[in-house]
């Protein structure tokens, strides 16, 4: 595991992981899972975390039935990491590795005919079962498969008995986050359901039925089923503006999720510009006068997106510090003309808590006009990460 406990990191740019806000989280979404299989998404990263840090710090959860990836690449890396548990393969696989689904015991989400064929020849081949999720589309029009097709890959399933039927059935909500108007989600859930319908009369009933990311999870226990898959809530991040509100207006408590990253750096350099100086690539900023200016070893290389260029602010010694000019590749310039006593190797924070002041990925978001999947998503994997409390 490359995470490890240290007071003071001797990088110049690192992550801290917190396995206290990541078990209140895990206790917050094991609440709101009733009785629902709780597995918990690591894809991208796990969510720009950092994915063997986070796979060993929930090996520790006993909550946590299982993972879901998007890729055969993040499932090999969840068993390095030494994950025993359940994995699910959210994403496509190509045809060249389907032999890796049966060594790393994944459970692949099946969109498409020639590929589960692929699958039930290799069952038999390895004599080794497996357990399949069909992706039914309700409306997303993403991976889905329609009800018109479902026929067909009821013969497949009854023709390869180590594949016997599904094990699970799964859908994607379109419009959850976006809106506090559910009604589009209503209906691709009154979809989803006349598709189990259907698959019952193929003989092909699914025995595990799932369909909730975080909001859905959050908001709408219509959707829970018998296991749900949320992925940003597990790093203490809502899904959006609007889940928050309509979890808040529904009577929710407010501290249920707490940010389980923080990323700092340290000054590397001070300096002291005149008045009338531009700053930077493109001398996009020019001071007004005088300006105490530091350097930070991050640019958008590191995640800080280039959209952030004088537009985003940084932590010093509880104080905000404006970025100035454009984000390099690995640098960036910050002002810090209003805060007395900084130094050359002053921690700097860009996500977490300085002082009183907290700066979250959601507000790196709203900045950059992104949202926070896209912040902690983009996070650097070459940047340390460590394990604090
Ligand atoms: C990413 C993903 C999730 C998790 O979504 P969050 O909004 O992060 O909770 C769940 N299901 C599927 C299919 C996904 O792709």
């Amino acid at each position: 595991m490359a995470a490890c406990s240290m007071n003071k990191p001797s990088h110049l740019n690192w992550i801290e992981l917190s396995q206290d806000a990541l078990n209140k989280n895990i206790l917050s979404l094991s609440k709101l899972a009733g009785n629902s299989t709780l597995t918990v998404c690591v894809k991208a990263n796990a969510y720009g975390h950092g994915l063997s840090e986070i796979v060993a710090m929930l090996s520790e959860r006993p909550e946590v039935d299982g993972l879901t990836v998007h890729s055969l690449e993040e499932a090999a890396q969840s068993r390095q990491a030494g994950w025993k548990r359940g994995l699910m393969l959210l994403g496509p696989f190509d045809t060249s590795q389907a032999e890796e689904i049966f060594h790393l015991d994944v459970e692949p989400t099946i969109f498409d005919k020639e590929q589960l064929e692929q699958l039930g020849q290799l069952s038999d081949k390895l004599n080794s079962n497996l357990k399949t999720h069909l992706k039914l589309e309700t409306g997303t029009n993403r991976q889905g498969i329609r009800s018109n097709e479902l026929s067909a890959f009821a013969s497949i399933y009854q023709k390869y008995e180590r594949l016997a039927r599904p094990y699970g059935a799964s859908m994607h909500f379109a419009n959850i986050e976006d809106t506090t108007d559910h009604s589009y989600a209503q209906q691709q859930l009154g979809e989803f359901n006349e598709m189990l319908k259907k698959m019952e009369n193929l003989g092909i009933a699914p025995t595990v039925r799932h369909t909730a990311s975080s909001a859905a999870l959050i908001l709408l226990e219509s959707t829970h089923f018998d296991l749900v898959r949320p992925g940003i809530s597990v790093y203490g991040y809502w899904p959006s503006k609007e889940t928050y509100l309509s979890y808040r207006h529904s009577g929710g408590d407010n501290d249920i999720f707490r940010p389980v990253l923080s990323w700092k750096t340290r000054i590397t350099q001070l300096k002291v510009v005149p008045a009338d100086s531009f700053i930077g690539y493109g001398c996009s900023y020019r001071t007004g006068s005088e300006a105490k200016l530091a350097v930070i070893p991050i640019g958008y290389y590191d995640g800080f997106g280039r959209n952030l260029s004088n537009l985003a602010y940084v932590l010093v010694k509880g104080k905000r510090a404006p970025v100035r000019g454009r984000v390099c590749m690995n640098l960036t310039m910050i002002d810090i003309s209003d805060i007395p006593g900084v130094k050359v190797g002053d921690e700097v924070t860009i996500i977490g808590q300085s002082g009183s002041e907290v700066l979250t990925a959601k507000q790196l978001a709203s900045w950059g006009e992104s949202i926070s999947y896209e912040v902690l998503a983009r996070l650097s994997a070459a940047t340390p990460r460590l394990a604090v409390d």
